[in-house]
């Protein structure tokens, strides 16, 4: 089953590359592993996979030590202030940074454990109430103020679109967080990148590579359906 879906999931992504004129190589899978246990994730592993995402601290501590420096780990969820201190170091990307606060405390862990962290502003393209992230209008403020933070490396945005049945009612929130990723990289600001655009979940993940995202979040679509109840 997890063999199959990682094979339909490469699919989707080469021939929606093929359409958008991009390489594979600028598409990165994340495989959205939250909730799943350990052994799932080594049999993901065995197939190939090694850029996991979670969006537990909890979960990441547990599972991050079960496997070697060869595998990538990414925070994709809301991260609170408090739990900064136990994956900073430990993860390759924090895809959620959505306000001042949170990117001081990362300054803060990264100083004291003398590493550079790796982030992406989280904005909420659609202004939804249910989400986290900050509006587009903010962005450029924010990422002014993080690019001083000697140890903190921004590396672009990420968003998380609307659950939809349609995914094409999700292109033009792609397209925006994309037009504002460009606008952001021409203004060349020190100590910022925007090479990273992390958007496109399993229902959407197509569109968001024709429209540029370089980062994918799948976690259904190969795992299965997620139980929370367990
Ligand atoms: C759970 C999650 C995903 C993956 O969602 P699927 O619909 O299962 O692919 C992607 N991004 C974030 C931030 C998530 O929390």
């Amino acid at each position: 089953m997890l063999k199959e879906n990682l094979l339909q999931v490469e699919q989707n992504i080469k021939e929606a590359c093929k359409r958008a004129n991009r390489k594979r190589s600028e598409v990165t899978l994340i495989s959205v592993s939250k909730t799943k246990p350990i052994e799932t994730l080594k049999e993901a592993y065995d197939l190939g996979i090694r850029v996991f995402g979670e969006n537990k601290v909890q979960e990441l501590e547990q599972k991050i030590p079960a496997f070697g420096s060869d595998v990538s780990w990414h925070m994709i969820g809301h991260l609170q202030r408090n739990k900064v201190k136990y994956i900073v170091g430990k993860v390759d990307l924090i895809h959620s940074v959505d306000s001042l606060r949170l990117a001081e405390e990362i300054q803060k862990e990264s100083e004291k454990k003398n590493v550079e962290s790796n982030i992406l502003i989280e904005v909420n393209v659609a202004e939804e109430e249910s989400k986290f992230g900050i509006t587009c209008e903010e962005v450029l403020d924010l990422v002014k103020t993080i690019s001083e933070f000697p140890n903190i490396h921004i590396r672009g945005l990420m968003t998380i679109a609307p659950y939809v049945v349609d995914s094409e009612e999700n292109r033009w929130i792609f397209r925006k967080i994309k037009d504002l990723s460009v606008d952001i990289k021409d203004k060349n600001i020190d100590n910022v990148n925007m090479d990273i655009l992390s958007m496109g979940m399993t229902g959407d993940y197509t569109v968001a590579i024709e429209e540029g995202a370089t980062h994918v979040r799948v976690g259904t679509g190969i795992f299965g359906e997620r139980n929370y109840n367990v």
